[in-house]
């Protein structure tokens, strides 16, 4: 059977749910693949649309829509719910309405929506609805079927081993980026504590609970503080403003949720995925973690290269090679994150991923070498948390995987614009893990591992591996 990739953070339905708005029906999705609105709709990026990526940051095309995801073999995706949030879309005028418009490919109704509505959750609901709406349900592309289906628990992987080795079948895990969906961080409500609770009790019940939660977002949503995750110069030309509360701890509320979703009564946990958490969000969660024994998640980061914010190296020269802003991860909190047994995706977001000098030299590397030479930033990534494992006589390669984030407004690196790439990344990661690894002086032997195994747990068997060993029990098994 050939090696079946794995993504555990991705967008599939944020687009074509935003899309659904512009018709009377809105939330319905279509089957048919050709339509905007279905979670199939493949629109490939053209000259004109790389262009637009490249100098407005624009994503004008799909990067993780079902059918790409099949075409790049990428068939075990952890696909994210994402409330669009209100501070995107407050007031800025129509010339600003129009341009974010087109920054998320969500459609004017969407944006009129979420200025309107009132409810978090019940916008995540119903994304997660109009996902499911096509779960299970076979699509017909050029003459053959297709379908997505979607994980109640971990256990669910075996019983599905003969879906899992048919090539037309995806499998699918739900998340949800941003704990504003339990219904907080409205501008100028103050959160409802019972009700906050309440909607972690409905969203464990629902049918395909979701695996994890990012609880913070680009906004304050008063559960915990936020890291910077917009530039400033796009800040204001968007006229958005993420400054409130931003670098702060958890909240008394942000403790309250975070008790609720990892209480595992029944087998029912959510973990909390730490990516957008401020630095000290991160270590106080760091330590709830600790006492409560469950692994940590950061589903789609990237590394600073520094030991910790006071700059210290624990690899010599790393630094220069990473974007150092704190949304990424120090080698303290990679160390963390490797002891609790938890998982780290990295991002194929190249504003995320490198400095700008080696993003520089990777833009103007000769046409041959740049699917080398991107992909080289990317197993940077992999190759400093082996290093910092490493020197803590770690094992290095269990900790690692793929959370590309795409179709969540992200800058792909280079010539990897879609998960349609992924088999062409896959062997560019193989190549210089063959190159890196056999010659690095390792202290902790285990870790000079066969390439071959390393890039197969990055691709692929590390995350399924994660999900079916901490995705536990649902209260209602379905399959
Ligand atoms: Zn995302």
């Amino acid at each position: 059977m050939p090696i079946v990739f794995a993504d555990i953070h991705c967008h599939p339905s944020m687009k074509p749910f935003g899309l659904s708005f512009q018709s009377n029906n809105h939330t319905a999705q279509s089957n048919q693949p050709n339509m905007p609105t279905s979670t199939w709709y493949k629109n490939k990026p053209g000259i004109g649309d790389k262009v637009a990526n490249e100098l407005g940051g624009l994503t004008l095309f799909t990067q993780s829509d079902y059918q790409t995801l099949q075409k790049g073999n990428m068939r075990f995706v952890v696909s994210s719910i994402y409330p669009v949030e209100k501070g995107f879309v407050a007031s800025h005028g129509l010339l600003g309405e129009k341009l974010i418009e087109k920054v998320m490919g969500i459609g004017a109704n969407r944006i009129n929506y979420i200025q309107k509505h009132n409810n978090y959750y019940a916008d995540a609901k119903n994304e997660y609805d109009f996902l499911m709406q096509l779960n299970d349900v076979a699509i017909n592309i050029d003459g053959q079927a297709f379908m997505y289906r979607t994980l109640t628990s971990g256990k669910d992987i075996e019983k599905l081993q003969s879906m899992y080795s048919n090539s037309n079948v995806i499998i699918n895990v739900i998340s949800i980026e941003g704990g504003h969906a339990l219904n907080c961080g409205l501008p100028g409500i103050k959160a409802n504590t019972d009700d906050v609770l309440a909607n972690v009790e409905k969203i464990r019940k629902w049918t395909h609970r979701p695996f994890f939660i990012t609880l913070a977002h680009h906004f304050y949503n008063e559960l915990c503080g936020h890291a910077r995750s917009l530039h400033l110069p796009l800040q204001k030309q968007l006229k958005i403003n993420q400054n409130q509360y931003l670098d702060t701890g958890i909240n008394p509320l942000g403790f309250d949720v975070i008790n609720a979703m990892l209480q595992n009564r029944d087998g029912c946990r959510i973990l909390v995925d730490i990516k957008h958490m401020s630095r000290q969000s991160r270590l106080q969660y760091f330590e709830i973690a600790k006492t409560k024994q469950v692994p940590i998640i950061a589903s789609h980061a990237g590394v600073t290269g520094l030991h910790n914010p006071q700059g210290h190296e624990t690899i010599k020269g790393a630094s220069k090679k990473f974007m150092t802003d704190d949304i990424n991860f120090y080698d303290d909190e990679i160390i963390a994150i490797a002891a609790s047994d938890g998982l780290i995706g990295i991002q194929l977001d190249e504003r995320r991923m490198a400095s700008n000098d080696a993003l520089f030299e990777a833009n103007t590397t000769d046409l041959t070498y740049r699917w080398e030479k991107w992909a080289e930033l990317l197993w940077r990534q992999f190759f400093h948390i082996a290093q910092v494992l490493d020197n803590e006589s770690m094992y290095a390669w269990d900790c690692i995987c793929i959370g590309s984030d795409f179709d969540g407004l992200i800058n792909p690196i280079g010539p990897y614009w879609t998960a349609a790439e992924t088999e062409e990344l896959y062997k560019q990661l193989l190549k210089h893990a063959s190159q890196t690894v056999p010659g690095y002086r390792w202290q902790f032997a285990a870790n000079n591992a066969s390439p071959k195994l390393i890039a197969d747990k990055i691709m692929s068997t590390n995350a399924i591996g994660f999900v079916a060993k901490h995705y536990t029990t649902a209260i209602n098994p379905a399959i």
